[in-house]
C-alpha cells in the first residue's frame, strides 16, 4: 500500500490584493513544512508576486482555471505556457464555479487536465454533485460522468503506478455555504472515485492517486475530515484567505 502525503490546497478564488496577499503568505509561511504538500491557487496576475515570495520554500502555487489551447485569438484566456514562465506546477480545472458560470462541460475539463499533463503541471480535476443530484441519489453517477472524460483522455498517461492528477471532490452544497459534508458522507464519495479509478487504471493507480476534500473545510473539522482513509488533503477556499485558519488546517493534515 502505496502511502499518499497529505496535500492542503488554498483556492483564493477573486480575492486579494499585493498588500493581503503577502500579509497572507507571510502568516502561513512558518508552518509548511516536508509533513504536507501545500499549495495556493491564486488569481493570474499574482502570480509573479507569490512565486516572489514562495519560491525557495515549501510552498508551491498555482492557477485556477487554464486553456487547452498553446496561444492564439483567445480572448481573456491564460495558458499553460505563460503558467510555466511563472513556475506554476499545479492548475484547477473544472472547480464547480467554472462549471456553472462558465458553462464548462467535463469534456472541456478534460481537455485541460490533458493540456496540463502534456506541459508537465499537475491538474486537479474539481467534481462534485448538487444537493438536487444527492438528493435523488445520484452522487456516484454524476462524478463518474464528471471523471470519465478525464480517464478517457488523460488514462494513458498513468505509469508505473502513478497518475499525474488528483480529484477534488467537491460537493456543491458544500461550497461557501459553511455547511460541510461529514467525514463519512466525503469518506464514502472518496471510496467510490478510488473504485472508479481503480477500475480505469488499476489498483496501483487508485491507491497512489490523491483524491482532496472541498466544501466548507476549516480548522475546527479539518482532522476529523482528513484523519478518513481516502481522504488525501483538502481544497480550501474561504479559509485559505486567513492566515491563521488555513494554518490551522495545514497543522490538521500532519
Ligand atoms: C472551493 O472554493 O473550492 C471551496 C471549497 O470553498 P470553501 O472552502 O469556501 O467552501
Amino acid at each position: 500500500m502505496i502511502a499518499r502525503k497529505k496535500l492542503v490546497a488554498g483556492n483564493w478564488k477573486m480575492n486579494g490584493s499585493l498588500v493581503a496577499n503577502e500579509t497572507l503568505i507571510k502568516g502561513f509561511l512558518p508552518e509548511v513544512t516536508d509533513a504536507v504538500d501545500v499549495v495556493v491557487f491564486v488569481p493570474a496576475p499574482y502570480l509573479a508576486q507569490v512565486q516572489g515570495l514562495c519560491q525557495g520554500s515549501a510552498v508551491k502555487w498555482g492557477a485556477q482555471d487554464v486553456s487547452s489551447m498553446p496561444n492564439g485569438a483567445y480572448t481573456g484566456e491564460v495558458s499553460l505556457p505563460m503558467l510555466e514562465e511563472f513556475g506554476v506546477t499545479h492548475v484547477l480545472v473544472g472547480h464547480s464555479e467554472r462549471r456553472t458560470y462558465h458553462f464548462e462541460s467535463s469534456d472541456a475539463v478534460a481537455d485541460k487536465a490533458l493540456a496540463a499533463i502534456e506541459a508537465s503541471i499537475v491538474p486537479i480535476v474539481c467534481v462534485g454533485e448538487t444537493l438536487q443530484e444527492r438528493e435523488a441519489g445520484r452522487v456516484v453517477e454524476v462524478i463518474n460522468a464528471q471523471l470519465d472524460p478525464v480517464f478517457d483522455r488523460c488514462g494513458r498517461y498513468a505509469q508505473n503506478g502513478k497518475w499525474p492528477v488528483i480529484v477534488a471532490y467537491e460537493p456543491v452544497w458544500a461550497i461557501g455555504t459553511g455547511v460541510t459534508a461529514s467525514p463519512e458522507q466525503a469518506q464514502e464519495v472518496h471510496a467510490a472515485i478510488r473504485q472508479r479509478v481503480q477500475e480505469k487504471l488499476g489498483l496501483e493507480v487508485a491507491q497512489s492517486t490523491r483524491v482532496l476534500y472541498g466544501g466548507s473545510v476549516k480548522p475546527s473539522n479539518a482532522a476529523e475530515i482528513f484523519a478518513k482513509n481516502d481522504i488525501d488533503g483538502g481544497l480550501i477556499g474561504g479559509a485559505a484567505l486567513s492566515s491563521s485558519d488555513f494554518s490551522g488546517i495545514i497543522r490538521a493534515a500532519r
